[in-house]
C-alpha cells in the first residue's frame, strides 16, 4: 500500500515512519509529488477534525491513500489553550527558530502567577488515514501524553526563562515536564529526551501505535 504522508515537518515525518514501519506500506513524502497543492486551512475546532480535513483535502488532490495528523498542547489552566491553536499562538508567523521561543514567551506569560500544582498540560495527536476511493477505511486515532508546564525559575536560563530545559525536540518541548511518577523520565522535559525516548512515549508515538494496531487488525498489514 502506498500511502502519502501529509505533513512537512521533518521531526513527525520521521517519528511516523520509523513507528508505522511496515514492507506493506511505501511512503510517499508531499515533497516527493510532482506538484504539491496548496496547504489547506486547519479551521476545525478539533485535533481530530483538522487531521481528517487534510488527509481528505490530500486524498482527493492526489488520488492516494494519505495519513495526516494534528496536534498540540493543552493546559488545564487556560481552557485548553492553545490547543488547535498551538502552531500559531503567539501571532509571530516565519521559521519555526523564531516562532517557537515565541509562543513559549507567550505561555509562559500567560501562566503567571499559577502555581505548580495548577501547570496540569498534555501534548495531543491525532491521526486520520483515508483512502479516496473507501470510506469504510477511514481511521481516526488519538494519542496523549501527560506533564505540566515548567516554572520560569525551573529554566536552565532564568534571563531566558522560554529557553526552558533541553536542546532536543522543537515547539513546547523545553517547557513540557513529565510528571514526577512517570515510569521512565520522571522531571525530565520532553526537549530533555533523545528522538527515540521520546517516540516511545509522545503523543505522535501513542497514536501512530494505535493506528499500526488498527492497521493489523483490519488486515491491512500483517500482524
Ligand atoms: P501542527 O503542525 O498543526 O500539528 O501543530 C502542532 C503545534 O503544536 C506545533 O507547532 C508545536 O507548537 C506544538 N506541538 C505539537 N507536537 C509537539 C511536540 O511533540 N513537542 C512540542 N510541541 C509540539
Amino acid at each position: 500500500m502506498q500511502v502519502l504522508l501529509a505533513t512537512t515537518n521533518p521531526h513527525k515525518l520521521e517519528e511516523i515512519r520509523q513507528i508505522i514501519a511496515s514492507p506493506r506500506i511505501s511512503w510517499k513524502l508531499l515533497r516527493d509529488l510532482p506538484s504539491v497543492p496548496d496547504e489547506p486551512i486547519e479551521d476545525q475546532p478539533t485535533f481530530e477534525g483538522n487531521a481528517a480535513l487534510k488527509a481528505d483535502y490530500y486524498a482527493q488532490h492526489t488520488g492516494m491513500t494519505c495519513l495526516a495528523d494534528d496536534s498540540g498542547l493543552e493546559v488545564d489552566a487556560l481552557g485548553g489553550r492553545p490547543g488547535v491553536h498551538s502552531a500559531r499562538y503567539s501571532g509571530v508567523r516565519g521559521e519555526r527558530s523564531v516562532v517557537d521561543p515565541a509562543n513559549n514567551v507567550k505561555l509562559l506569560q500567560e501562566l503567571a502567577g499559577i502555581p505548580i500544582e495548577r501547570r496540569t498540560a498534555r501534548f495531543v495527536c491525532a491521526m486520520c488515514l483515508v483512502s479516496p476511493d473507501r470510506e469504510a477505511d477511514r481511521i481516526v486515532v488519538r494519542g496523549a501524553v501527560a506533564g505540566r508546564i515548567l516554572l520560569p525559575e525551573e529554566a536552565d536560563d532564568p534571563a531566558h526563562p522560554e529557553r526552558g530545559r533541553g536542546g532536543n525536540g522543537f515547539g513546547y518541548d523545553p517547557l513540557f515536564m513529565l510528571p514526577g511518577d512517570h515510569p521512565r523520565h520522571a522531571g525530565r522535559t520532553t526537549a530533555q529526551l533523545a528522538d527515540r525516548e521520546k517516540n516511545m512515549i509522545s503523543h505522535r508515538g501513542v497514536a501512530a501505535r494505535r493506528l499500526l494496531e488498527t492497521l493489523r487488525r483490519t488486515g491491512t498489514i500483517d500482524a
